[in-house]
């Protein structure tokens, strides 16, 4: 198994559980009601917190995708040279 796989799923549920902090504290903050611009505000804290996460993780499984091409690559190349393909 590599290390990416998992990671989408995992992430979403970080996501949630963030995305319900902002909500939540947004939604005590004005006395248990839903007002627009403290959502609007609620989203925007939320997207500005999870950036940097979202970034990174989508950064490593382009890297994670290109090494395991590369290896696959040596792979067949060694394969090809002992006439096993
Ligand atoms: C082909 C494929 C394979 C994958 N394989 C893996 C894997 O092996 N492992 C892994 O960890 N991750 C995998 N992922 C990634 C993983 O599926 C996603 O990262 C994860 O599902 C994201 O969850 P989410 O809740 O953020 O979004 P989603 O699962 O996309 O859920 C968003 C929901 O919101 C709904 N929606 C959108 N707009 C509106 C609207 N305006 N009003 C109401 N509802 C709306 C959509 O219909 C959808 O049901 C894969 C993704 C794809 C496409």
């Amino acid at each position: 198994m590599t290390p990416d796989l998992g990671q989408g799923d995992g992430s979403s549920l970080e996501d949630a559980v963030v995305l319900g902090r902002h909500i939540g504290n947004s939604v005590i903050r004005n006395g248990g009601l839903i007002v627009q611009g403290d959502m609007a505000k609620a989203i925007d804290d939320y997207v500005k917190e999870r950036r940097w996460r979202a970034a990174c993780l989508d950064h490593r499984v382009v890297y994670i995708r290109v090494e395991a091409a590369r290896r696959s690559k040596m792979v067949d190349e060694v394969l090809e040279g002992w006439s096993i393909l």
